[in-house]
């Protein structure tokens, strides 16, 4: 027989078993998840990006499975928010490829509508609830999506509808907030109400930009668990600077390091990685 994908490569170099994978492996991981039939829900292959001239993405690749829970990491400048900037459609990069569930999907060549409705929900840092409107109806705006402020409040809710949201509501620990105006909420709040806006989409991946950034250590680590709570049924990435949030929530943690991924591995590793700790860690 032919060599077929799942080969392993031979490694490159002695100390290659303990490094962590090397990105050239990206190919072999796509076709392994794909004839072990675990998908993988994300895979960016050798993106660069340059803005007139800068090298702000070089050849980064990051594989998401489906209920995965990933940190990414990496000083200020690294290309995290550009990263996720591609993957929305914000800014197209220079070549390589990002595909949602299947090839047919090339997020490259979408609109950033067309990617949102492909099911990339995305949380900024800054919460963007509807201040003036109570926390159940932002959950229902967000339910109905894009149908209008007015068209929204006025139609009646299906059943499925009413649990979904009570579900949700439950989810991000605002039930007893429900009827409260969503301007009112400490800031901890307002950023649960927008996580539970993109659950009421259903993503398939969430993006995640610093979610606890502002918070008080109890809101952190409530906001630690709604995320721990959510993967499993959900894909997401999560960028932080705060390490001691990564250390609470991550599994496996992707280092960014002037636009090339430094490192990627479980949270153990990478915190003893040497090239991590000069760069990032040791401060
Ligand atoms: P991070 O989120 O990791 O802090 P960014 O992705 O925001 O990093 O930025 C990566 C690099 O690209 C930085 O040096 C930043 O100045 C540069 N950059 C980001 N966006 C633009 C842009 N629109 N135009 C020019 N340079 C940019
Ligand atoms: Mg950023």
């Amino acid at each position: 027989m032919s060599a077929s994908p799942l080969t392993p490569m031979p490694p490159a170099d002695t100390e290659s078993a303990d490094r962590p994978t090397p990105i050239s492996a990206a190919s072999e991981a796509i076709a392994a998840s794909e004839a072990a039939r675990a998908p993988l829900v994300l895979w960016v292959e050798n993106l660069s990006v340059s803005f007139d001239g800068f090298k702000a993405l070089t050849d980064v690749s990051l594989l998401l499975d489906r209920g995965e829970l990933r940190c990414l990491i990496g000083p200020n400048g690294a290309g995290k928010t550009t990263l996720m900037d591609c993957i929305t459609g914000k800014t197209r990069p220079d070549s390589g490829t990002i595909f949602l569930d299947n090839r047919d999907n090339d997020l490259t060549r979408l609109s950033e509508c067309e990617i949102a409705q492909l099911g990339i929900g995305r949380k900024f840092q800054r919460p963007t609830v509807f201040q003036g409107h109570s926390v159940y109806e932002n959950c229902e705006l967000a339910l109905k999506g894009g149908k209008g402020v007015f068209r929204t409040l006025f139609a009646r809710l299906s059943a499925a509808e009413r649990d979904k949201i009570d579900e949700i509501l439950g989810l991000i620990g605002l039930r007893d907030h429900a009827q409260r105006q969503a301007g009112l909420l400490a800031h901890g709040q307002k950023q649960w109400l927008e996580i539970g806006m993109l659950l009421a989409q259903d993503p398939k991946v969430l993006l995640v930009d610093e979610p606890v950034a502002g918070m008080t250590h109890a809101e952190m680590e409530r906001t630690g668990e709604l995320l721990r709570s959510l993967a499993g049924k959900h894909t997401i990435l999560v960028v932080e600077h705060d390490m001691e949030f990564v250390r609470s929530i991550a599994k496996r943690v992707t280092v960014l390091h002037e636009g090339k991924v430094l490192a990627d591995g479980p949270m153990s590793r990478i915190q003893q990685d040497p090239r991590v700790v000069e760069v990032y860690l040791g401060e």
